[in-house]
């Protein structure tokens, strides 16, 4: 069955989009079928994988508010098993666009009908807000996958992101469940980061994921070569971290690697 799964924090720069390519690619290496979806219109999803935005066809929006076929708008990556929907800024709009539609909550769920049965893990990517894409991708998915940053306030925010996984299960999608809680840029050099995971676990419990992301500049390079982690650096403690966290992650689905 196929699992779909929103890397989701209405923060910004927590790490969603480094998690959610990096666990991709390293989960499409250990030969799941995967399909990311770039949901937020800053694209840097799309670009991370090296893909010029303004050489593509067709995107999520149109998915999402044209109504075109999925296997219209996916596209191969360079990666085997791996495949991408991707962003470009036109997405942004969107969202005023889906405001007078009809079912605007579940068009990201219609659009990703036709993976069923075709990948293993559909992995959404999205924006840092709780607004209407965040709320499209929340209903179409299985379950939440949240990465939260090792820093002072990290459980800020963390009530509010509840609330709205609680309002779409009332209201649009009463499957939706918490994946895991992934804790990234970590430093091991200071107190703070082994603070902020206990304080995480202390509210979270065994959904924190064991593997933590340690902070790593290559992770942080990578992306401005249009490259995953496995094939900028592998060796580097950010490569490590994600192939771990990539195999504890399948295992915890109860899924085998
Ligand atoms: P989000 O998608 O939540 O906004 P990103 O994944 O884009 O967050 O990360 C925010 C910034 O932090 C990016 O510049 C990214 O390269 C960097 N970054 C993410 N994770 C790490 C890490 N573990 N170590 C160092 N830099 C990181
Ligand atoms: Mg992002």
């Amino acid at each position: 069955m196929t699992k779909i799964i929103s890397v989701f924090n209405q923060k910004g720069g927590v790490g969603k989009t480094t998690t959610n390519i990096n666990l991709s690619t390293y989960m499409a290496q250990l030969g799941k079928k995967v399909l990311v979806v770039d949901a937020d219109p800053q694209g840097n999803t799309t670009s991370g994988f090296g893909i010029d935005k303004e050489s593509l066809e067709f995107s999520l929006y149109d998915g999402m508010v044209n109504g075109s076929d999925l296997n219209e708008v996916c596209i191969k990556t360079r990666f085997k098993n791996l495949d991408l929907v991707p962003s470009k800024p036109e997405l942004a709009g969107a969202e005023i666009e889906m405001t007078a539609m009809k079912n605007r909550e579940l068009l990201m769920s219609v659009f990703l009908k036709n993976a069923d049965g075709i990948y293993d893990y559909v992995m959404i990517d999205c924006p840092p807000s709780l607004g209407l894409i965040s709320l499209n991708a929340l209903a179409a998915s299985n379950s939440v996958l949240v990465p939260i940053q090792c820093e002072y306030y990290a459980l800020e925010g963390v009530s509010q992101l509840m609330n709205t996984i609680n309002l779409v299960k009332r209201g649009l999608n009463n499957k939706l469940s918490i994946e895991g809680i992934i804790m990234t840029m970590f430093d091991g050099r200071t107190n703070l980061s082994l603070q902020v995971v206990d304080e995480v676990s202390g509210y979270f419990g065994d959904k924190v994921y064991k593997t933590v992301i340690p902070r790593n500049v290559r992770l942080a390079e990578a992306p401005s070569h249009g490259l995953a982690i496995l094939e900028y650096d592998e060796k580097s403690k950010g490569a490590q971290a994600y192939f771990e966290f990539a195999k504890e992650f399948i295992k915890r689905k109860g899924d085998r690697i």
